[in-house]
């Protein structure tokens, strides 16, 4: 039996009716952009997270960028974020002109390790922006305390954590502003890019409106120069067929990471994935580490059919985009994330996932240590 990583069409089958129902009605209304579509969804969305606002956006790239934008962030100043996530992150503290400042991990969620920041923080410092990577959740009460106490903005990158919670509280609680991606594949995807910027700020969220449409609140008045980045009417609509199935999807993806969990325990090898007691891991990727084995491994499942990911192999301070600009010392500071880096595997996960397609993978993974102990 093969397994694939990821397996959209079983979802697609489950709700293929409604969703051919929502597009045809966008297309008889031909509100294609700014249409009720967006203004539906962005409501339903700000309402699942608890949360005042939320402003449809092109895609999780510029929900970051125009997050930023908005609230001044420029040319010398500095964002504090991780080194362990898809370039989108960084790369649009750049495209704003500031200079990103690299964080060290957790040893045991990889995620942005608080006790590292004060040593991060010059008086060019304005935001934090911690990645809820794989939808995990950091300490987002300490992280929302200290940003207060040092007079940052936090804003957190949450395109892999729609829904994660942090001690029951949507994570839209602690954060200025929270930036979402609906690329295909994340836990609510869209059908084509689609993004969002949820806040609880008005302001905030005025202004990224503003940017994102051209620098403009009315039709003719431009109160600034923008962008066009503006989350379209068909993957609202789209969206808003998904989004009520949300809460079940993540917690069938719970129940597969618990599955694997409960059957990748026993392997010396292997670090299953941790997160703190109080966060709700909405497992995006179910990540483990193997230890010496991982590319062996990699290739063991492969000839069995089974497809695995690698999120990522190259931590973004080592990436050629980024070696002019990199200091040896923060390179061997780093090293941790370089070192994890090559160990790290990501398991085939998607609610639509059999419990005999998790018992595959385990046993094949199984049938490996077994294999190289002979
Ligand atoms: C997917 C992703 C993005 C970018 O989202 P797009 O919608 O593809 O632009 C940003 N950050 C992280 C951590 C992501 O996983």
């Amino acid at each position: 039996m093969a397994v694939p990583f990821l397996d959209l069409s079983a979802q697609y089958l489950s709700i293929q009716q409604e969703i051919s129902s929502a597009i045809e009605e966008i297309l008889h209304s031909h509100a294609f952009i700014k249409g009720p579509s967006v203004t539906k969804f962005e409501t339903m969305f700000s309402e699942y997270l608890g949360s005042k606002h939320c402003v449809g956006v092109g895609n999780g790239t510029d929900a970051i960028f125009l997050t930023l934008k908005a609230l001044g962030i420029g040319h010398g100043d500095q964002v504090i974020t991780v080194p362990n996530t898809f370039i989108a992150t960084s790369e649009m503290i750049s495209a704003t002109g500031a200079e990103i400042v690299w964080a060290d991990i957790k040893t045991d969620t990889y995620l942005m390790d608080i006790s590292s920041l004060d040593s991060l923080i010059t008086e060019k410092t304005k935001v934090l922006l911690p990645v809820l990577l794989y939808g995990n959740v950091p300490d987002m009460e300490t992280l929302s305390k200290y940003a207060k106490d040092k007079g940052l903005y936090l804003v957190a990158d949450a395109a892999q954590a729609h829904g994660a919670k942090w001690n029951q509280q949507h994570i839209t609680d602690f954060v200025d502003a929270a930036t979402f991606s609906f690329y295909p594949g994340k836990n609510l995807g869209a059908y084509g890019d689609a993004g969002a910027v949820v806040t609880n700020n008005a302001q905030i969220a005025e202004k990224i409106r503003m940017l994102a449409d051209h620098g403009r609140k009315e039709k003719y008045v431009h109160q600034l120069e923008g962008y066009s980045s503006r989350l379209d009417s068909l993957q609202a609509s789209v969206l808003s067929v998904k989004l009520p199935h949300l809460g079940e999807w993540n917690s069938l993806r719970q129940q597969k990471a618990l599955l694997y969990s409960e059957n990748l325990r026993h392997i010396p090898e292997i670090t299953l994935p941790a997160s703190l007691s109080q966060s709700d891991h909405v497992y995006h990727l179910y990540v483990i580490r193997v230890r010496g084995y991982r590319d062996e491994l990699v290739k063991h499942l492969k000839e069995r059919g089974i497809q695995t990911g690698i999120h990522y192999p190259l931590p973004l301070p080592f990436q050629p985009a980024y070696e002019k600009k990199m200091w040896p010392e923060d390179l061997s500071r780093l090293s941790y994330t370089k070192q994890i880096a090559d160990e790290i595997l990501s398991l085939p996960i998607f609610p639509e996932m059999t419990n005999e397609q998790v018992k595959e993978v385990c046993d094949a993974i199984h049938s490996f240590f077994i294999k190289i102990r002979r």
